[in-house]
């Protein structure tokens, strides 16, 4: 024991490289962790610890871990979301139903009376109960787009993000059951070590700062000085845009955080207002 937060990850899956990336963003400074199980940050009191991440819950819950990065859809199969701190932004994903391509459901009442494969069973009869329906879940432990081919199940509850599997197996999807991304976990969301919680407390702001930066973008650009009102009212800034002086008198230079997707919806009426120059750079970092 070093005294230092210990954080765990995902060792080899769909969230190692994004978990990695965004501890970086963070001004993480780790060294590529090859097949190492733990590794400390150099530059913050951080160890990093590669495991399964169906294991990752209970080491978080235990205290073997202080905190965990994870799948929502994991948490809640295991039923301790009061554990989940942070939501990520990463790793979205959906739990849907599916069932064989020649085969009609037109409502999701029609899966009342019959048979659902899965390795997520507890969230799809907590969403069976929610919607008081009543179908017979068939737990597997991987592979369960099979199930109905051999007439194990007439439908599916899996993961699907492009579809791919589902067509190689002759299934279409249907109904939602469960959203999913990435989390931050705690056993508590305040560590009973003081100095652990300065730098957990530490690592939550940087993790927000990083999500804030990601959807949003800095932009600046050259407008006609008689244009600034019109210029104003169309930027969504995120606060008061920057008003600059140019050389060139008659024309300003005006410098905005926007959120990112808004970008392409007003660029029109940026240039009809006279904007030139027009440039949009990624933020890093912004702290609010
Ligand atoms: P492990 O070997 O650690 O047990 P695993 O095979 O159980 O890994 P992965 O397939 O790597 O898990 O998925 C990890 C998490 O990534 C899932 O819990 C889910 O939250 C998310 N995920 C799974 N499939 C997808 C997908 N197709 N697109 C995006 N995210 C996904
Ligand atoms: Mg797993």
């Amino acid at each position: 024991m070093n005294g230092n937060l210990r954080l765990a990850l995902q060792k080899k899956g769909r969230l190692t490289d994004k978990s990695l990336e965004l501890l970086r963003l963070c001004g993480m400074d780790i060294e590529n962790y090859s097949e190492r199980l733990v590794v400390t940050a150099r530059n913050f009191p951080l160890d990093i610890l590669f495991l399964r991440d169906d294991d990752i819950p209970e080491y978080v819950r235990d205290g073997v871990a202080d905190v965990g990065i994870v799948g929502e859809d994991v948490i809640y199969e295991k039923q301790i979301p009061s554990i989940i701190i942070e939501k990520l932004g990463f790793g979205r994903c959906s739990l849907m139903l599916a069932y064989p391509e020649n085969k009609e459901l037109k409502k999701l009442e029609d899966i009342d009376g019959k048979t659902i494969a899965t390795t997520y069973p507890k969230i799809l009869k907590d969403f069976l109960k929610s919607r008081s329906l009543d179908a017979k879940i068939i737990e597997l432990s991987g592979s369960v787009e099979i199930a109905p081919s051999l007439g194990v199940a007439d439908l599916i509850c899996d993961i699907v993000s492009t579809g791919n599997t589902l067509m190689m197996n002759k299934l279409k999807k249907s109904f939602k059951v469960f959203d999913s991304e990435a989390v931050l976990i705690s056993a508590n969301s305040s560590l009973k070590d003081e100095k652990k919680n300065e730098y957990l407390t530490d690592l939550r702001r940087r993790i927000r700062s990083v999500m804030t930066a990601g959807s949003s973008k800095y932009l600046m650009m050259n407008i006609p000085k008689d244009s600034l009102s019109k210029i104003i009212d169309i930027i969504p800034s995120l606060k008061s845009p920057t008003v600059l002086h140019l050389a060139e008198e008659n024309m300003l230079a005006v410098h905005a955080v926007i959120p990112s997707e808004s970008f392409w919806q007003i660029i029109d009426d940026l240039k009809s207002a006279g904007a030139s120059g027009i440039l949009l750079l990624p933020i890093e970092n912004l702290i609010q």
